[in-house]
């Protein structure tokens, strides 16, 4: 009956007076993904559905358009050209046939806040249970193979409780993880799939641990057949002392070369003039000039640059980090080899991303070779375990399977303009 009613009547009406509504989780796992935040936060948004709302200063209930504005003191709500004032924070959750509504035709499970920040701009912060979260990434994140979607879901699922719980890298941005490569990549409903409602369902609450606790699940597309020790990817930053990420052999990386649009992901070759690498470090405040020399000073146990030296005609500067090297080259890793040309420099080298933890064509290799989902968390990540109920419920040990080390012979094929 409520849900009947017209959103902008009750607004105007009902004075809040309770809080119940935003409470609840009722021992669910939930996850807040941020959908706009800072500095591409818009200035309003349209809400479309069939739902109720609960804001600062009263609630209701709407079917249909409602647009939500931030105003100098306060967030405006238009609905079939009514206006109301909403105060600094709206809540929105669905009340229909659909258990989601759409954010600017984006369509989203669970409730959406809309949160009024400076200078007219507004947060809008998806609170969705953490199963129907994962729905929403793994298609961005894997291809469509059973057990190599199982792996995402398992490793989505972990990568967002860790950093709920553990690195709360985005709290003081007021959510627990962001919609991009930055953390995952969650597209809602639209990302769902047949495979992966299957692969989420079949993992249901499970999650990697190491002592009793999340493991920080890190990945990369593609190790180039050796992946990288954590400490030496991101030297002096808190992501360390995690004994589960070790280097790995991965040889199964070398069938990103069959996957069309990925073939150049495994061993690859690009050309790079002086003036471009020159250019990239003055945009980074490092003039150098154009780059004449580029000198290899050290590299990391698994073959990663670590620290290259580049010489230009202003001047010279090192790099001291493998994401460093990796950025100022525009390579798709660190795991390289350089050689001078008569316009500049040839490199050639493996795999794509940090090298950290999981190479997702590796486990898509190795799960269309036929190893189980737990077979292939066990390779990537070493002495961990496999632990239902979101860490509460039954462990069991993942143990590394025999894998074959046997690396297909492959020629670098050119990294496509723009992709690194
Ligand atoms: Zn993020």
């Amino acid at each position: 009956m409520f849900a009947r009613m017209r959103f902008i009547a009750l607004f105007a009406l009902l004075a809040m007076c309770c809080m119940g509504a935003l409470a609840d989780a009722g021992g669910k796992q939930t996850v807040e993904v941020g959908l706009y935040y800072g500095s591409t936060a818009p200035q309003s948004v349209v809400v479309s559905g069939v739902g109720a709302g609960q804001a600062e200063r009263s609630k209701g209930a709407f079917d249909g358009e409602v647009r939500v504005t931030a105003g100098s003191d306060g967030l405006i709500l238009e609905h079939k050209e009514k206006r109301a004032s909403l105060g600094r924070w709206v809540e929105f959750w669905p009340t229909g046939d659909h258990p989601w509504l759409n954010l600017n035709d984006v369509t989203y499970r669970g409730r959406l806040r809309v949160e009024l920040q400076r200078r007219h701009r507004m947060s809008v912060v998806n609170m969705v249970e953490i199963e129907d979260y994962v729905r929403g990434v793994v298609a961005n994140e894997m291809f469509a193979d059973g057990a190599a979607c199982k792996v995402q879901a398992v490793i989505s699922r972990t990568f967002a409780i860790y950093v709920r719980e553990v690195e709360r890298k985005h709290r003081s941005d007021g959510f627990d993880i962001c919609t991009t490569g930055h953390c995952q990549v969650y597209g809602g409903v639209d990302s769902e799939r047949p495979l992966v409602e299957e692969a989420v369902g079949a993992t249901r609450g499970e999650m990697v641990t190491y002592r009793g606790g999340p493991i920080f699940a890190a990945y990369h597309a593609n190790a180039g057949g050796l992946t990288q020790h954590v400490d030496e990817a991101w030297p002096g930053s808190v992501r360390k002392n995690f004994p589960y990420l070790q280097p790995v052999e991965s040889p199964y990386d070398a069938a990103a070369g069959g996957l069309r649009g990925y073939d150049w992901c495994y061993h690859w070759r690009r050309e790079i003039t002086g003036k471009e690498i020159g250019d990239r470090l003055r945009a980074w405040g490092r003039d150098v000039g154009d780059a004449t020399e580029l000198l290899v000073k050290e590299k990391t146990a698994t073959g990663r640059v670590r620290q290259l030296e580049i010489v230009g005609t202003r001047g010279h500067t090192r790099l001291r980090r493998p994401s460093e090297v990796r950025a100022a080259l525009h390579t798709p890793s660190s795991r390289l080899e350089i050689r001078g040309t008569r316009s500049g420099f040839e490199v050639i080298g493996w795999g794509r991303g940090h090298g950290v933890g999981l190479s997702q064509h590796g486990a898509l290799g190795m799960s269309k070779a036929g190893y189980t989902y737990e077979q292939i968390l066990g390779h990537f990540y070493r002495g961990v375990a496999l632990t239902s109920d979101y860490g509460r419920g039954r462990s069991r040990p993942l143990t590394p399977p025999e894998v074959n080390m046997g690396i297909a012979e492959t020629r670098p094929v050119d990294v496509p303009p723009g992709r690194s």
